[in-house]
């Protein structure tokens, strides 16, 4: 059986990342997600074990000493980390898996396992970005000031990403998504086993 690939899905606080990835789940089941450990308060509607594992400083701290995470990273003051296990499982079962992750993590993840794909999502402007981020109602102001100026810094990073997904229309958004994960399938490096197979009964 091929390995499964690692795919790097990032993009400011707001660009609706999370919605997209719901659609993409339903349409495509089959494709695993990476549930990060973090150490933020649970927003309304989140629920424990889908997206995150909500845990307490000491908990990650001590997690990351037994070397447990792929990558982790300090966001506006809170601890976010990729454990490893999953991750690595998940690849080795020939399952597609995706990281949500921020550019940093991003980073640290591409020189661990360098044949991750990577995808950036853009929002269609700054505007609807911030209108996005408002419209939460979750955050205090400065909390949305924090994920703003974040927000400039990791778009002029998205040069680092191998694909750059619009989400204008979610529909239309996870089609440009899928036909990137659903291609790789298609390469060459993970048909190699299928062809010798074929080979092999000639
Ligand atoms: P939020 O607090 O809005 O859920 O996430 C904030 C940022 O942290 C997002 O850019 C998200 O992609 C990123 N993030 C989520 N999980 C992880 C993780 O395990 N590692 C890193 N480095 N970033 C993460």
């Amino acid at each position: 059986m091929s390995k499964g690939k690692l795919i790097i899905f990032s993009g400011p606080s707001g660009s609706g990342k999370d919605t997209l990835l719901e659609v993409l789940f339903t349409r495509h089941p089959e494709i695993k997600f990476s549930i990060s450990s973090i150490t933020r308060d649970m927003r309304p509607g989140e629920v424990e074990g889908k997206k995150y594992h909500f845990i307490s400083r000491e908990e990650f701290k001590e997690r990351l000493s037994r070397d447990e995470y792929l990558e982790h990273n300090l966001y506006v003051d809170d601890y976010y980390g990729t454990p490893k296990k999953p991750v690595l499982d998940a690849i080795e079962n020939g399952d597609d898996i995706i990281l949500e992750i921020d550019v940093n993590g991003a980073e640290k993840v591409r020189k661990i396992i360098p044949d991750a794909i990577s995808i950036f999502i853009m929002p269609p402007s700054f505007a609807e970005l911030e209108k996005r981020l408002r419209g939460r109602g979750t955050d205090s102001d400065e909390k949305i000031a924090k994920r703003l100026a974040s927000a400039i810094g990791e778009m002029k990073r998205a040069d680092e990403y191998d694909y750059i997904v619009t989400n204008d229309v979610v529909d239309r958004a996870v089609d440009d998504i899928l036909h990137i994960i659903l291609a790789d399938r298609l390469s060459l490096d993970r048909q190699k086993e299928f062809i010798n197979e074929v080979l092999k009964k000639c």
